[in-house]
């Protein structure tokens, strides 16, 4: 099992996305890996392409992601929630978390069709 980074849940496969953490910027400099769930993957991919076409420039803050200080989208997704199931909540990345979500949606969406193929 693996959890969410964005949500929590734990599900048993999650979405491998790229984040560059200002942290770990001299450790890793070619990113860390992250997981998302197909719910905020394409929450957050629907965030990336509306920001594509929207001239906002955003809101500073820290990315829930990655931690850098950055002008941040918000994201909408449901957190799994013990009294109500599922709770509403917003998450805020930033551009370039919302770019390598772009990419691994584009990368899950590829593999998944491989796999449907696979099956026939
Ligand atoms: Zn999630
Ligand atoms: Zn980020």
């Amino acid at each position: 099992m693996a959890d969410c980074d964005l949500c929590g849940v734990s599900i048993p496969t999650v979405v491998p996305v790229r984040a560059f953490m200002p942290r770990f910027e001299h450790s890793y400099p070619e990113g860390i890996w992250k997981g998302l769930c197909e719910q905020c993957l394409k929450a957050a991919k629907e965030t990336a392409d509306r920001t594509a076409t929207s001239s906002s420039c955003g809101t500073a803050g820290k990315c829930d992601l990655c931690g850098a200080i950055a002008q941040l989208q918000p994201v909408e997704i449901s957190r799994p929630s013990f009294s109500k199931g599922q709770e509403e909540d917003t998450v805020m990345l930033c551009k370039k978390c919302l770019a390598s979500v772009q990419e691994a949606d584009k990368n899950w969406q590829k593999q998944k069709a491989e796999e449907h193929h696979d099956h026939h």
